[in-house]
């Protein structure tokens, strides 16, 4: 929503209340939304990257309805007094749309950490599983990838455990270098990433497994002392079938990446039958 719109149906109650309305106090609540309609702007202005429709929304309803209220109110017959309280109420109106912001962007910053692998920064397990059932709900043909380093206990053992952590988030700034928009992907695991490709023919996906596993092959990892170190995975893939739960597809590809460790690793495998 656009703050003009919010000035313009503020300023436009304002003259239909004066024209049509039946208060005692219509001047006052005409000259309290021309203000209103002249202040917005500059509130909005003031705090725009704390604003959203939300707030606006709050900001609309609450002063369309103050006036409404506080000048059927015979007991209020005092326009000063009405100008005050009109005042008053927008005061803490703001006061509550700017709490709201806060506390709307603390929820979006729990929202983010629970969905997020500290480490390496990637999407977490958990929101991998949401997607998924997120996107069997859709009922959308999708690929999904299993990818595991190879022998990254020797890494480990060799080099430290902060190597090895290391590597894991050199290989995820990797993932997000060769995302694209189709695909998408997580740390599911210790050293195990997931990957879903929506969107992609399965041929495309395959190809772009291909290609992220040659590239990994090629590139050097830096460890402890500066030193660079090469490094394989495996990846098992598998491509969604007509009716198939994705937990099963999952599964498939799961079993994939075993065949793909035990022919000898550094290997792409995609299921070929469905999972029984
Ligand atoms: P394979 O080729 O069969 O996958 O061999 P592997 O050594 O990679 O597999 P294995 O499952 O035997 O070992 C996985 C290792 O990954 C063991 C564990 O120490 C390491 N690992 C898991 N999570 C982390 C982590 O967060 N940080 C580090 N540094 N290492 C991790
Ligand atoms: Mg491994
Ligand atoms: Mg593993």
């Amino acid at each position: 929503m656009d703050w003009r719109i919010t000035s313009s149906s503020i300023l436009l109650l304002g003259i239909i209340r004066f024209f049509w309305g039946n208060s005692e106090a219509a001047q006052v609540n005409l000259i309290v939304s021309i203000m209103l309609a002249i202040i917005l702007p500059m509130i909005v202005k003031l705090i725009r990257d704390r604003m959203n429709d939300l707030a606006q929304l709050l900001v609309l309803v609450t002063v369309a309805l103050i006036p409404s209220i506080v000048f059927t109110n015979h007991m209020i017959l005092d326009k000063g007094l009405v100008l005050l309280i009109s005042l008053i109420l927008l005061a803490l109106n703001y006061g509550a749309v700017f709490v709201m912001q806060h506390f709307i962007s603390d929820l979006h910053g729990l929202i983010a950490s629970a969905s997020t692998d500290p480490l390496t920064a990637l999407k977490n397990v958990r929101l991998f599983n949401s997607d998924l059932m997120e996107m069997e709900r859709r009922r959308h043909p999708v690929t999904l990838a299993v990818i595991d380093i190879d022998h990254f206990k020797n890494c480990n053992d060799r080099y430290g455990h902060d190597s090895g952590d290391s590597i894991l988030k050199q290989l995820a700034a990797m993932f997000n270098e060769m995302a694209t928009p189709y695909t998408t992907f997580y740390r599911i695991g210790g050293e195990e990433f997931g990957m879903i490709a929506d969107y992609f023919s399965p041929s495309e996906a395959e190809a772009f497994l291909h290609t992220l596993k040659s590239t990994v092959a090629r590139r050097k990892f830096a460890v402890q002392d500066g030193e660079m170190i090469n490094l394989t995975i495996s990846v098992g893939v598998a491509h969604s079938e007509k009716g198939e739960a994705l937990k099963k597809t999952l599964k498939r590809a799961d079993m994939t990446l075993y065949q793909a460790k035990e022919s000898g690793r550094n290997k792409v495998m995609v299921s070929a039958h469905a999972y029984k």
